[in-house]
């Protein structure tokens, strides 16, 4: 791919609203950019969406950034990288970090595209031109009317982050404004085997489906629960490689698959869950993490594939941040977004603003 340069920028780009955390509020998102550029001077841009503490996965900021300063940049035979997924073979001998690789192998990707003058889109083999966003539900005093207006904005898919023992009066509460609303709920994790006859309760809620019940890496339990309901079991935290998600599928453990291309260390392995789940009929649908528009830009590009057929976690740039640094910004409307189609990954970068917000960079010719 003729590399010549790879560089790592931490940014902090403050919040719109503050952002709850299992260990308090935080103000600003701390994300790290990665540019690969080439001999042409061309730039493909990917972004490590780990979080600075490990709440969600468990990587931080500071593990992706010594991860690829310290082992990726220096230890890779960069020439022989001649395709994006040649590097997710290169990298097989480094355990884990999944989110470091996927910020590196992002770039690598947007750069290739832009290399063949393509868009990420087609690259990938993506047929959607606009890919459905759903929209969060949070209870509030206005909840009617939000969800009036969700729904004439288009939106078709309604998720609801639940609490262990509140569930019922979220679902009820929602589906007393709207009983047709296809409702989905997200647990996080935070059950246990004690909570089994509860779980096994809601399946006559008539959910889309129910998100990550127990522990990430607990195929046993969801495997017991998918079988007692008729609500599909969606793994999302569970799903950290393609050799996960063969798992889960053989064991039954669910019957939808969240996929985040950061969360399962890349574009190549988000496709070939993909190409596997389709061919066992699982369904699969395109998460997201609090990011920057570069990361958007990939998941759209993800999402355009046919299989990509329920509404992902896909919001508009202003969501979170006050501003962002791809020009133009994404919108949702008509409860989707449109698919750039320009090369790579389809958006300008207001390079001006990436450094305003830049607290430190890495750089390196290979
Ligand atoms: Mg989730």
């Amino acid at each position: 791919m003729d590399i010549a340069e790879l560089l790592i920028r931490e940014v902090e780009l403050p919040l719109r609203s503050p952002f709850q955390t299992h260990q308090g509020t935080v103000q600003n998102r701390r994300l790290i950019i990665v540019e690969a550029k080439d001999r042409e001077g061309r730039v493909g841009y990917g972004e490590v969406t780990a979080f600075e503490t490990p709440f969600y996965t468990s990587e931080t900021i500071k593990t992706a950034w010594h991860v690829m300063e310290e082992v990726i940049i220096p230890t890779l035979d960069w020439k022989l990288v001649t395709h994006p997924r040649d590097f997710h073979e290169a990298c097989a001998f480094i355990q884990g970090h999944p989110m470091a690789k996927a910020g590196v192998e992002g770039a690598l990707w947007d750069l290739y595209a832009k290399q063949h003058s393509q868009s990420l889109r087609e690259l990938v083999g993506g047929e959607r031109h606009r890919a459905k966003a759903g929209a969060v539900l949070s209870l509030s005093a206005s909840l009617e009317d939000d969800i009036k207006r969700l729904k004439q904005d288009g939106y078709e898919r309604f998720k609801l982050k639940v609490k262990k023992g509140e569930e019922w009066e979220l679902i009820r509460k929602v589906q007393s404004i709207d009983s047709e609303l296809d409702l989905m709920i997200d647990a996080n994790g935070q059950y246990t085997e004690e909570d089994f006859d509860h779980l096994v309760s809601l399946d006559k809620a008539g959910l889309l489906m129910m998100e990550q019940p127990f522990r990430a890496g607990d195929f046993y339990l969801h495997r017991r629960l998918q079988e007692l309901i008729s609500t599909p079991v969606c793994l999302d935290e569970s799903i950290m490689s393609f050799e996960d998600a063969v798992q889960a599928v053989q064991l039954n453990s669910c019957r939808m698959i969240n996929v985040k291309i950061s969360r399962v260390g890349g574009l190549t392995e988000a496709l070939n869950i993909h190409d596997y789940c389709r061919e066992h009929g699982i369904q699969v649908w395109c998460g997201g993490m609090v990011e920057s528009g570069i990361s958007k830009a990939h998941n759209l590009a993800l999402a355009s594939l046919e299989a990509f057929n329920i509404p992902g976690d896909l919001s508009s740039s202003t969501r979170y941040f006050e501003r962002d640094f791809v020009t133009p910004g994404f919108v949702v409307s008509g409860g989707a977004i449109d698919v750039p189609e320009e090369p790579g990954i389809g958006v300008g970068i207001d390079t001006d603003y990436l450094q305003e917000v830049t607290l430190q960079t890495h750089a390196v010719k290979v």
